[in-house]
C-alpha cells in the first residue's frame, strides 16, 4: 500500500505562509497532478512528501505510516527533478546504479535492475555516456530511471519536463502515461502544463496562494471550477471573465447585466438576497458562438491561426482584459472588425463577490 495522507500540514518561512493548513488523501496507485500559478505552494508540498522541507505543523502519512519525521531515503519515494541533477563524472549506468549502492544492494542484482529500467526507458544503448554527451530529453529519461530502480512506492515529478522543447514533452508525457500503467505506483507531479494536467491526471489539485482551491477528474475541474482561481488556472486560452451585476434569479437561473448593458441567462442557482450584487461571469473562449443579436461584441484587436481552430482577441468595454473567442480555422477575420457572440445558458459560470462559484 502506498496512499498518501496528508493531515493539517503546514509551511511557513519566516512570517510568510507558503501552505495554509493542508488536508488531502492521494490514493494508492493513483496519478495525481498538482498545478496552479507560480508561487501558490506546490513545490513546498511535494518537498514536505519528499522530506526535503520540514512541515511547520502537521503530519504526512505513506502506506500507512507516519513520516512526518523520517529520513527522505526512509519514506519510500523517489524525486524527479526539473534540472535532472545527474551526476556528471558518472556514467549513465552509474548514475542510475547509484541509489541501489548507497543502499548497498548486491552487485549482480544492480546489473540486473539497471538493465531492466535502462530497457523500460530506451537508455540501452546510452549506458556507457556521460551526461554531457546526452540530449535533454535522454538525460531526464536517465533522470527518472535512477528514480525508479529502487521500486519507490511513490514517484515525485517537479517539472520533469520543463526544460524540454514541445515535441520531445509530447513524447515523455506518452512515456509517463506508459511508465505509470508498468509501475504502478503512485505518482504525484507538478506542471505548469496544462496539457500535462489535463492528460496524465487521474485528479487534478488546484492550488492557489497555499491553499487547495480544488480536487477532482481533470473535465470535472474543467467544466466545473469551484472558483475563480480555479477557472483562471485551467484552460488555455483562459476563462473570460466579465465583471456582472446580477438582476434576475428563479428555478431556471440568473440573469446578469455586462458592463455594456446587454443581458445574459447563466444556468446557476442564486438566492434572491443576491439580485443586486456584483458578480464575475465567466464564459471559455470555445463556447462563444457567432451570433448578430449576441451579447458579446467588440473590435477584433488581435487574431491568431493555430490552423484547425482560431482565437479572435476583442477590444470590450468592462472585460478583465480582452474577450477572446474561438473560431473555425478557416473563418476569415480582419483586424478592428466587429464581431458578435453568444452563449448558452449551460456554458456560464457565474462567481460571487467571494470568488466561489454558484452551483447548477
Ligand atoms: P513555482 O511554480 O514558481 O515553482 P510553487 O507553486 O512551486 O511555484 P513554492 O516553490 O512552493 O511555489 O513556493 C511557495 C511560496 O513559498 C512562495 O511564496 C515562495 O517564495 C516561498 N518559498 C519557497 N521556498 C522558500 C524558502 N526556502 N524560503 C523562503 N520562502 C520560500
Amino acid at each position: 500500500m502506498a496512499a498518501v495522507e496528508i493531515t493539517q500540514l503546514t509551511k511557513r518561512f519566516g512570517d510568510s505562509v507558503a501552505l495554509h493548513p493542508t488536508d488531502l488523501a492521494v490514493e494508492d496507485g493513483e496519478f495525481l497532478v498538482l498545478v496552479g500559478p507560480s508561487g501558490c505552494g506546490k513545490s513546498t508540498l511535494l518537498r514536505m512528501i519528499a522530506g526535503l522541507e520540514e512541515p511547520t505543523s502537521g503530519r504526512i502519512t505513506i502506506g500507512g505510516r507516519d513520516v512526518t519525521d523520517a529520513a527522505p531515503s526512509d519514506r519510500g519515494v523517489a524525486m524527479v527533478f526539473q534540472s535532472y541533477a545527474l551526476y556528471p563524472q558518472m556514467t549513465v549506468a552509474q548514475n542510475i546504479a547509484f541509489p541501489l549502492k548507497v543502499a548497498r544492494v548486491a552487485k549482480r542484482e544492480i546489473t540486473d535492475r539497471v538493465a531492466a529500467v535502462a530497457a523500460m526507458l530506451d537508455l540501452g544503448e546510452l549506458l556507457d555516456r556521460r551526461p554531457r554527451a546526452l540530449s535533454g530529453g535522454q538525460r531526464q529519461r536517465v533522470s527518472i530511471a535512477r528514480a525508479v530502480v529502487r521500486n519507490p512506492r511513490v514517484l515525485l515529478l517537479d517539472e520533469p519536463l520543463s526544460n524540454l522543447d514541445t515535441a520531445l514533452r509530447a513524447r515523455m508525457r506518452h512515456e509517463f502515461a506508459r511508465l505509470h500503467q508498468q509501475l504502478g505506483s503512485t505518482m504525484i507531479y507538478v506542471t505548469h502544463d496544462q496539457l500535462e494536467a489535463m492528460t496524465l491526471a487521474n485528479r487534478i489539485v488546484v492550488m492557489s496562494e497555499g491553499r487547495i482551491e480544488q480536487v477532482g477528474a481533470p473535465l470535472d475541474v474543467y467544466r466545473r471550477p469551484a472558483s475563480l482561481a480555479v477557472a483562471a488556472a485551467i484552460g488555455s486560452p483562459g476563462m473570460n471573465l466579465l465583471p456582472v451585476t446580477i438582476v434576475a434569479a428563479s428555478d431556471e437561473g440568473a440573469t446578469v447585466r455586462l458592463p455594456d448593458g446587454g443581458t445574459v441567462h447563466a444556468a446557476v442557482r442564486v438566492p434572491d438576497g443576491a439580485i443586486g450584487a456584483a458578480a464575475t461571469l465567466g464564459v471559455r473562449p470555445e463556447h462563444l458562438s457567432p451570433a448578430d443579436d449576441g451579447p458579446f461584441a467588440g473590435a477584433v484587436e488581435l487574431f491568431e491561426r493555430l490552423g484547425p481552430l482560431s482565437f479572435a482577441h476583442l477590444g470590450a468595454q468592462g472585460a478583465i482584459g480582452t474577450i477572446v473567442a474561438q473560431l473555425p480555422g478557416e473563418r476569415a477575420v480582419t483586424l478592428g472588425e466587429t464581431l458578435r457572440f453568444a452563449v448558452a445558458a449551460a456554458d456560464t459560470h457565474l462567481f460571487g463577490a467571494d470568488g466561489r462559484a454558484y452551483p447548477l
